[in-house]
């Protein structure tokens, strides 16, 4: 199962706009229109790989998908194979 460590902003937002939910890393607003995904797991400090999604059964620590912005995925380019569009 591919998990890697989801990297921490020294410089969080703490924006709260609302309706959408903030990018999971830096806290800022997403303005994309559909923004990546990261399945966020253990308990909120790991990412898993979308192609081990059903190996991963741990439900209490699965926080589920978050979106990430693109400049924090352009920042962290080890998340980029572990960023996927949601399907509506
Ligand atoms: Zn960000």
């Amino acid at each position: 199962m591919n998990l890697i460590d989801l990297p921490q902003s020294a410089h969080r937002h703490a924006d709260d706009t609302g309706d959408l939910p903030p990018c999971i890393i830096c806290g800022r607003p997403i303005r994309a229109k559909s923004p990546k995904h990261l399945h966020i797991v253990g308990g909120g400090s790991l990412v898993l790989s979308p192609a081990d999604d059903e190996e991963y059964t741990d439900t209490a620590a699965d926080m589920g998908y978050h979106p990430v912005g693109a400049g924090c995925l352009k920042k962290h380019p080890q998340l980029k194979a572990y960023a996927i569009l949601l399907e509506d």
